[in-house]
């Protein structure tokens, strides 16, 4: 079978977010399953020169005003990716994939993001490159108005299959009602069974309505957004097209989070040599000025800070965190207000809290390493990583029951505990009480080390690779595709 992948970002080319390790990881993980894939993104600066084997595949003139091309190349673990180079559209010194030098969106966005699309549907009805997949695979809403290229296509009934993957539903992808001209697209988009939302467009709802089938990265996270609190105001949508989604939980990549390979670690260790995960904690202890001591769990927290991480919740938890005892090493960048939290509250507690504010992948691998616990206490988490890089590194996670986090982590309840399977506490509603009460659970249960020690045997056994979510999306692509061709 024969996939294109249209996505905005894809590991190791160019990152933002979680998005790029499943566009990464996924093709990879899925070719020895016999699907043959190739990924398709924009050329932003430098990311040409990443690939090996450069070719031309084709010119694109006229390409929503100017011209481009699209080149196809490999990386150096063998993905095969088709780039389209605009350099009207992409080419930019400064800023990143979504927001320009201030902060703030590109205000092209939806032309880059709409010729992207547009492209993608042009390699799937085959009409560049000489190459046609039986599948595309479209993530998130900068991909996603390939399905309304494809719907209103005039040969619309020789496009392939369609799957949309949404990663995040807070992002729609939404403009002025004005931009359908200049993206190409018909007057009949815009109405309430078109891509109109609110008297805009919406990218998202292009692939809500027109994709043959709809996934997301956790079952629960696809349970969840089909709810009026959750939904973000696509419930009923989605509600709509509840028999055609999918919840599949995301891996993490098992060669860069291997606690017995990892080159940012003070020591390695693994699940039969684990004492020396004690030399990893005294390490962190020591660069980030905590107390050296191993009688007390160290919390370890590494995140975007924003609300949707429950981190406001956290600093109304925090005295009852310290009442404990236990200490906190926390990693993030975000909203002020969060930020200058965390700084008060390391400020207020040496030794026993540490705050790092900025983005250090090399920390954030110590910090999975040397914490005995990793904190994840999110209001919505579609999946979710660092829980998945704590239960490798035997760092059990507390978490909030929501999305991917209720999906990978197993509740340290009395009958979990009595059989065996526990690896990690879970916590609901997402408020300062039930956090601080989670909290005090993992404190008591650190305290009894034989048991603590197996959870974090089983935690490490777990399966958080991409195995299984490969094969469950090749039955997907499978189900989707034999559906299309009726
Ligand atoms: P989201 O995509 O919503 O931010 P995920 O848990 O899916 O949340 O992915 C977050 C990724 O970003 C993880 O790989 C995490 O380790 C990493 N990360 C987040 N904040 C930082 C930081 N300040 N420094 C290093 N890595 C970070």
């Amino acid at each position: 079978m024969k996939v294109l992948f249209v996505t905005p970002e894809c590991y190791p080319l160019v990152k933002t977010g979680g998005l790029a390790d499943v566009a990464g990881a996924l093709p990879l993980a899925l070719a020895p399953l016999g699907v043959e894939s190739r990924v398709l993104l924009p050329a932003y600066p430098g990311v040409r020169a990443k690939l090996e084997g450069v070719a031309r595949v084709a010119a694109l003139p006229g390409l929503f005003g100017g011209a481009g091309e699209l080149v196809e190349g490999t990386t150096a673990d063998g993905l095969r990716v088709l780039l389209l180079d605009a350099p009207h559209l992409f080419h930019r010194e400064q800023g990143g994939p979504y927001l320009g030098p201030d902060g703030t969106d590109w205000p092209d966005n939806h032309l880059r993001f709409g010729a992207l699309s547009w492209v993608g549907a042009q390699i799937s009805m085959g009409r560049v490159g000489g190459w046609q997949p039986d599948l595309v695979h479209l993530h998130d809403w900068q991909a996603a108005l390939t399905a309304a290229y494809l719907h209103f296509d005039k040969e619309s009934a020789d496009a392939p299959a369609s799957l949309l993957t949404i990663h995040n539903l807070a992002f729609q992808g939404l403009f002025p009602a004005t931009t359908r001209k200049a993206l190409k697209l018909p007057a009949e988009v815009l109405h309430v069974d078109g891509m109109e939302y609110w008297d805009q467009l919406s990218f998202l709802k292009a692939g809500v309505q027109w994709c043959d089938h709809l996934s997301t990265v956790s079952p629960t996270y696809a349970r969840e957004i089909l709810t009026p609190e959750e939904g973000m105001g696509f419930d009923g949508l989605l509600r709509a097209r509840a028999h055609e989604l999918t919840g599949i939980v995301n891996g993490i990549d098992l060669d860069v989070w291997d606690p017995e390979t990892d080159p940012h670690l003070a020591a390695p260790y693994s699940s039969r040599r684990l004492a020396a995960k004690s030399k990893n904690t005294a390490a962190l202890q020591r660069e980030l000025g905590l107390d050296v001591r191993a009688d007390v769990p160290l919390f370890g927290l590494v995140s975007r800070l924003t609300e949707q991480k429950g981190l406001d919740v956290l600093l109304d938890a925090l005295p009852r965190l310290v009442a404990t005892g236990a200490q906190l090493a926390v990693l993030g960048t975000g909203a002020a207000f969060l930020e200058d939290g965390f700084r008060a509250a390391a400020a207020a507690h040496p030794g026993q809290i540490a705050t790092v504010i900025g983005f250090d992948e090399a920390l954030s691998h110590r910090i999975q390493a040397g914490a005995h616990t990793v904190l994840v206490p999110s209001r919505f988490e579609p999946c979710g990583l660092t829980q998945l890089y704590g239960l490798r590194y035997g760092s059990l996670p507390v978490v909030s029951r929501v999305g991917g986090l209720a999906d990978t982590v197993i509740d340290a309840n009395t009958a979990a505990l009595r059989s065996g399977v526990a690896t990690g506490v879970q916590f609901s509603p997402v408020q300062p009480d039930p956090l601080a009460v989670a909290i005090e659970r993992t404190v008591e249960w650190f305290a009894d080390r034989p048991a603590w020690q197996r959870a974090q045997r089983r935690a490490m056994a777990s399966d958080v690779g991409w195995g299984t979510a490969a094969e469950q999306d090749r039955s997907l692509y499978a189900k989707v595709v034999e559906h299309r061709l009726g």
